[in-house]
């Protein structure tokens, strides 16, 4: 005997939200997943909705169900998507493409920005640095800086990413045992702009897992990548966070208990940690906290490695 949807209670339930105590039929599991992303939008007043929302989308499970969710959450929001060609040979192309898709179905705007075409370098190169061991963290940078651009450009006044439940309870259980306050602080569902003319950011999918962002995929026939970084492996959050699947083993609500203490904790700390002046650098016109940022000092170090610098 099939169990039936505890919603509709017509279909057979096929995913199970331990946290919620509920079995669900795809189609009611889209409408939760929808209602979910809604909700955090409007607890943590992420925008209004006559805002311009930019999505940043990778071509990722997580950003991909994002941009859909939003979709189909505000069918009148203004929304627009930002994608950044990191310039990786086979990967990068295969993840526009799965944007290119992704965006035409939605019907969604698309801004893209090809770092080969526009900064002469690829991220790859990054391995002829004293990054080599350290390339998602280069380009971890790149992207940071790029989005901004690319949100200003396009008129973006919400800057929306696709940091899920997993990503950020395991980066702020993470920040918090090497007490890193100030990066802990950063981890919140809204940050103000950097700087007048710049956008906001904000975290809608802060309250949902990769898991079920992936469910979303699956079940919305969700077009996302099938490939992985080939400098992804061994780094990530996934490792750092492996304390946070041990202790979530027997408690399926641990990971949104981290978060919730986390972020009744983020207002005390933002108070008591300080914050770097910020002037504008010199190459970029970016506020930057040294007078060459770190965007700026990272493609120099490129350019010189390749010898055009
Ligand atoms: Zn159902
Ligand atoms: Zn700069």
């Amino acid at each position: 005997m099939p169990v039936l949807c505890g919603k509709c209670h017509s279909a057979s339930a096929e995913v199970h939200i331990p946290y919620a105590k509920l079995s669900l039929c795809p189609k009611c599991f889209l409408d939760f997943y929808v209602r979910r992303v809604k909700g955090a939008v409007e607890d943590f007043g992420m925008f209004k909705e006559d805002d311009v929302v930019g999505v940043a989308v990778s071509g990722g499970k997580d950003s991909a169900a994002l941009l859909h969710a939003l979709r189909q959450a505000y069918p009148n929001l203004k929304v627009v998507a930002l994608h950044v060609n990191l310039g990786i040979p086979k990967y990068s192309a295969h993840c526009q493409a799965k944007v290119e898709e992704l965006t035409k179905m939605l019907d969604v705007e698309l801004h893209v920005f090809n770092i080969v075409k526009e900064l002469g370098i690829r991220i790859s190169d990054f391995r002829k640095t004293v990054f080599r061991k350290k390339v998602c963290s280069a380009c971890g940078t790149v992207k940071r800086h790029v989005f901004e651009d690319l949100a200003r450009k396009a008129g973006v006044d919400v800057l929306a990413t696709g940091h899920n439940l997993d990503d950020v309870a395991g980066v702020m259980f993470n920040n918090f045992f090497y007490g890193r306050w100030d990066q802990l602080v950063r981890l919140k569902p809204v940050l103000p702009p950097l700087a007048e003319g710049f956008a906001s950011k904000v975290k809608p999918l802060i309250r949902i897992s990769e898991n079920e962002n992936l469910l979303y995929c699956l079940y919305g026939d969700v077009p996302f990548r099938e490939i992985d970084c080939p400098y992804s492996s061994g780094t990530g959050v996934r490792k750092r966070a492996e304390i946070l699947e041990i202790l979530s083993r027997d408690n399926p609500y641990f990971r949104h208990q981290v978060l919730n203490r986390f972020l009744e904790l983020i207002p005390l700390l933002e108070n008591v940690v300080s914050k770097p002046a910020l002037v504008k650098c010199q190459v970029c016109g970016f506020p930057s906290s040294s007078d060459v940022c770190a965007f700026c000092k990272r493609v120099a170090l490129v350019k010189k490695a390749l010898g055009k610098g």
